[in-house]
């Protein structure tokens, strides 16, 4: 996993100073092993440092995606989630309350050449999401 102190030399490596808001976010986004959506960081940062606008947040994430240091997962129509850069996993979503869960499963490299031989394409990447309900959502 990405330390913290790589991500502070990406962000000075391409010039960009490293605000307070920008700390803090690498702090909460890195100790937390969670997938966040925008909301849920402002939420959290607000609260530390009430400044803080929703806009921040977003231009700092899509900088961090830009940095590869935050990692994007989409899902659903035009919601995204966000998580510090890990080795590459795939994710079971919750239908009901939207939790989302890594799963540690060897890239389907495979599948690739597969899609490949057969559209003719130069794959470049895939993406594969499982859904269902989460312990706590099936309990209610
Ligand atoms: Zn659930
Ligand atoms: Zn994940």
């Amino acid at each position: 996993m990405l330390s913290v102190d790589m991500a502070i030399k990406a962000l000075k490596e391409k010039k960009i100073r490293l605000t307070p808001q920008r700390l803090e976010l690498i702090n909460i986004l890195s100790q937390e092993n969670k997938h966040w959506t925008v909301e849920e960081l402002y939420h959290i940062l607000n609260e530390r440092m009430p400044s803080v606008s929703i806009t921040t947040i977003y231009n700092n994430i899509n900088l961090f995606c830009e940095l590869e240091i935050v990692k994007e997962i989409q899902f659903g129509e035009s919601l995204s989630k966000y998580e510090w850069k890990k080795k590459d996993h795939y994710h079971i979503v919750c239908k009901l309350c939207g939790e989302m869960v890594d799963v540690w499963y060897p890239t389907l490299k495979e599948v690739e050449t597969v899609a490949e031989s057969i559209s003719k394409f130069q794959i470049r990447s895939h993406n594969l999401q499982f859904y269902g309900v989460c312990s706590q959502c099936a309990e209610q």
